[in-house]
């Protein structure tokens, strides 16, 4: 690794008794304090392998580590498939509020009244939004929706004694965790091809129906950023063979205010409250999952669910003989649910249109001004709220399956050194060197056109300076990692650098 910026480890600014608080002595005497704990309760080795350090030492040394991340609040971030948007402050306060933070999970419905109040308003809102029936707001991500939604699709195959339908159909466009959710449910995946236009391929669709078919998983638009215009008739074939509809709301940032899944005929969807409801969610979470039923699933839905019982006035937890069982314990990632409550209600009806009609012109704005330098296999029709370049044109360097073209992962990194974070880069698989863009709706016009004007430089200097983006990134704490090294020579023990 080629180090510009050497930070110590905690453990190398440890000092033997450095403290950061010295406890006073108990003023309740030595019943309270550790002399006075019975000695089975004393630990009989050191604390050796922890850290000793003072209090100033301490906070310099995690501001200066997080002062070598990047986040959205430190710059452009246009990951396609994962909409990082911008994440109002207010939402932070709101959810920090000591009326939420200090709820204990398992009080009784009487003292949680604006908790659950709270839940069964975002659970109206969503489906509304989602053209849903009803949502269980529980799961804890967008795959942990997918299992939950395939769990229910399948307990209402199985609850009408409809025990063959073992298959569901996934687009070869698809996210990984759509494939990954169904083996973990006991599905067996068929992949249903794409056309060279990137939609369902309604041909080889037909040829996969049957009465074997548990249901579709599809987004939509899906992760090329095309709206599959065709989901009337496709949704229309998958219930003619009895099959139901599932529908992965990841990309349903650019839907907001326009259309809804539940009229796409999608019977079953999850939304990523993380993507299109803001929450920060670099580095892995925490994140929510809700899944939205039609009428007539709603049954289905896992325990526990919030009601309104007008004879008592008083909102409460119930919990459905034939539902799922509980998937997670009480009611989900409950500072999220708040986060995209506080979202949708500051953006309101007309702010939520305004949402994904911005995020689709954001797209599109840099899609139209970058394709002359980049090569885009898609060009006939608009993008939504995100695209697919499939690497350099060639007249800049990106000829494919030549050893000296200039890959997605070189323009990647050169973007690092011009303080961009890199869009998502190879995904989806359909094409050697994807790099998949989402600006969102969040950012400025001034913004949208830095990153134009810098990805053009970089396409510029793939002709001119190729030397500079094999080398990139150049500017970063951390530069270049030697990828054949990291494999063929890998170390797992940590040693310090010795001082010069
Ligand atoms: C992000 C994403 C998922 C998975 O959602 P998580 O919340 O990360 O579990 C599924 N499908 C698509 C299209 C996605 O972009």
């Amino acid at each position: 690794m080629n180090s510009t910026h050497y930070s110590p480890l905690i453990f190398e600014l440890s000092r033997p008794g450095r403290k950061g608080y010295s406890l006073p002595a108990s003023p309740w005497g030595d019943a309270f304090s550790v002399d006075g704990l019975p000695q089975t309760l004393k630990r009989t080795a050191p604390l050796s392998l922890l850290p000793e350090a003072d209090e100033l030492t301490v906070a310099r040394h995690y501001t200066n580590m997080s002062n070598n991340n990047f986040g959205v609040d430190t710059g452009f971030y246009p990951l396609g498939s994962c909409t990082m948007k911008y994440n109002p402050k207010i939402n932070e306060e709101l959810a920090a509020l000591p009326a939420f933070t200090e709820l204990h999970p398992a009080q009784d419905d009487d003292c949680s009244q604006g908790s659950l109040r709270l839940y069964d308003e975002l659970q109206k809102a969503l489906s509304e939004i989602g053209g849903m029936s009803r949502f269980t707001l529980n799961p804890y991500a967008g795959a942990h929706g997918e299992l939950t939604g395939l769990m229910l699709i399948r307990a209402y195959h199985l609850d009408r004694g409809d025990t063959k339908r073992t298959k569901i159909l996934i687009p070869d466009t698809a996210h990984g965790t759509n494939p990954a959710s169904a083996a973990v449910c006991g599905l067996q995946v068929v992949e249903v091809k794409s056309t060279p236009q990137g939609t369902v391929d309604l041909d080889s669709l037909s040829e996969l129906l049957g009465d074997d078919v548990a249901g579709m998983m599809m987004t939509n638009p899906n992760t090329l950023g095309l709206f599959e215009t065709q989901i009337p008739a496709i949704s229309k074939m998958v219930h003619a063979c009895g099959g139901l509809m599932y529908y992965d709301g990841a990309n349903l940032n650019p839907c907001l205010g326009v259309c809804r899944p539940g009229d796409m005929g999608f019977d079953v969807m999850h939304i990523n409250l993380h993507k299109t409801f803001s929450t920060p969610h670099g580095g892995g979470g925490p994140g929510a999952g809700p899944v939205g039923v039609r009428a007539g699933l709603e049954c289905y839905l896992p325990n526990p669910q919030v009601e309104f019982d007008a004879a008592t006035g008083l909102y409460r937890q119930v919990f459905n003989p034939k539902g799922l069982g509980q998937i997670t314990p009480h009611l989900g990632n409950f500072a999220i649910l708040i986060r995209a409550y506080a979202y949708i209600l500051s953006l309101g009806s007309e702010g939520m249109a305004e949402a994904g009609t911005m995020a689709v012109l954001n797209a599109n704005y840099i899609r139209e001004r970058l394709k002359d330098f980049y090569d885009l296999p898609i060009d006939d029709v608009p993008c939504k709220h995100e695209f697919v370049f499939d690497g350099l044109r060639e007249e800049y360097g990106g000829a494919h399956h030549d050893a000296s073209h200039i890959r997605t992962l070189e323009v990647a990194k050169r973007l690092l050194d011009f303080g961009f974070h890199a869009p998502t880069i190879y995904f989806p698989l359909l094409y050697h060197e994807a790099m998949m863009i989402e600006p969102t709706e969040t950012e400025s016009l001034e913004t949208l056109d830095r990153f134009i004007e810098v990805m053009k430089q970089i396409a510029k200097e793939a002709h001119d300076t190729p030397e500079l983006l094999h080398t990139a990134p150049h500017t970063t704490p951390v530069r270049l990692p030697d990828d054949v090294k990291a494999v063929k020579d890998a170390k797992f023990t940590y040693t310090p650098p010795q001082p010069q």
